[in-house]
Order: structure tokens, then C-alpha cells, then sequence
């Protein structure tokens, strides 16, 4: 087993609907939002993590490929060398020996350049939306406020998708990169975070180029196979 290269995806994360990826709530204030979006703490600026998309893409492969395990659970070590879900995510490390490292890595797509800069204008990228529950029988509603990065809103995206040679020269690695390619292409007409049934994680992948600055347009990716 021997790693041969890294496949590199670089772009940026469009927010086309308010986007809600819950951060953690230390302090309510009174009047204060409860479920507010994941913010760097040193920055408030909001982000997007890794595990995020990478969680994301593998539900929608999973479902893609008929790999949902019949209680629901995330798709556990099949025993398949050749499972793009085994391959791809990766499994507990006793099974590392067999399949190899988890091949993709996602990183935390942070505000591009231009969005951090209204940050420090002190320009707000986020607003708060409120969704009813309504009582069935008093048909009152009660507002839930919920925080969503606005609309228009760009976050640099960049992933890795490593190439091992198992004995077929990085052969099955690179054929399996598709996947990834699918899942994005997936995760771009499904949604993002929180609250998607509800209108919510809208999101468009631009300018997408790989590792040779050659653009990848998602478009171009077959939806079978
Ligand atoms: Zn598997």
C-alpha cells in the first residue's frame, strides 16, 4: 500500500437559500437566538466544516448506490474492497489493513476574501428566520427562530482525494474519483444543513477547478454508472 498522489478540488460555495449549520449555544441571552449557525469564535465569522459536506455527500451516496444499511444506520464495513462508500469515507481502523486510509478529506470552507472584509465593515451575513409550529387543534402558531447565513454569501471549498496504490497502481482510486464528483453534483440539487425540507442549504459549486487548474463543470457528470 503506497500513497501516489493527491487529486485536488478547489472552488467556491454559493449560498442561493439561507443556510443553517447549527452551532453550539454556551450562553442564551434573554430574547436571544437558540439555535444560532456555527461561527469561528475568534472571528464570528460563520463557516461551513469539512464534516459537513463530507457527512452530506456521503448520505446522498449511500441512498445513490443502495448502500442504506436496513435500520438506517451509516453504512458499516461490508467486507467489499471495492465499496466506493468503504473506500471513499473510510471505516474503524481495523479495517484500514484491508481497504486502506479514508481517501477524501474536506476542509472547512471559510468566507472568501470578499465576505470577510463586510465582516470587518461590520455588515451582517446572516439574518434570523422564524418557523411556526402550529397547534393542530389551537391553530396557534409558536415562532421558532432559527439563524441562517443569508443568501449570496460565498465560502472558499476545497477538497483532497487520495490515490493509493493497492497492488493496481492507484487504478481502482482514480477510476472511484467519479463518486465524488456525483456526490457533489448530488449535494448541489439536494440541500446543506439544517431546515432543507423547510426551504433551506440551497447551494451552487462555482468555478470549480482541479489540481492542473482545469475547470470541472458538474454539469458534465453522469447522473448513472
Ligand atoms: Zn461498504
Amino acid at each position: 500500500m503506497k500513497l501516489l498522489y493527491n487529486k485536488i478540488l478547489r472552488g467556491k460555495i454559493l449560498v442561493k437559500t439561507g443556510l443553517h449549520i447549527g452551532g453550539n449555544v454556551d450562553v442564551i441571552e434573554i430574547g436571544g437566538i437558540d439555535n444560532p449557525v456555527i461561527k469561528n469564535p475568534m472571528t464570528e465569522e460563520p463557516y461551513i466544516p469539512g464534516s459537513s459536506i463530507k457527512g452530506k455527500l456521503r448520505f446522498l451516496l449511500e441512498w445513490k448506490l443502495g448502500k442504506i444499511e436496513p435500520g438506517g444506520e451509516v453504512h458499516k464495513w461490508c467486507g467489499d474492497t471495492e465499496c466506493p462508500i468503504c473506500r471513499i469515507f473510510g471505516t474503524s481502523s481495523n479495517e484500514e489493513t484491508q481497504i486502506g486510509p479514508t481517501r477524501l478529506i474536506v476542509r472547512d470552507a471559510e468566507l472568501t476574501d470578499c465576505f470577510k472584509n463586510k465582516i470587518k465593515k461590520g455588515i451582517s451575513l446572516v439574518e434570523v428566520k422564524y418557523e411556526n409550529t402550529i397547534n393542530r387543534i389551537k391553530a396557534t402558531a409558536t415562532p421558532r427562530p432559527l439563524e441562517r447565513v443569508i443568501a449570496g454569501v460565498e465560502f472558499n471549498f476545497e477538497l483532497l482525494y487520495r490515490v493509493f496504490d493497492m497492488g493496481d497502481r492507484g487504478k481502482i482510486d482514480e477510476d472511484m474519483f467519479k463518486y465524488v464528483l456525483k456526490g457533489l453534483r448530488c449535494l448541489q440539487q439536494d440541500t446543506l444543513g439544517g431546515s432543507g425540507s423547510r426551504g433551506c442549504g440551497k447551494i451552487e459549486f462555482l468555478d470549480l477547478v482541479d489540481e492542473n487548474k482545469n475547470r470541472i463543470d458538474l454539469f458534465d457528470i453522469k447522473e448513472e454508472g
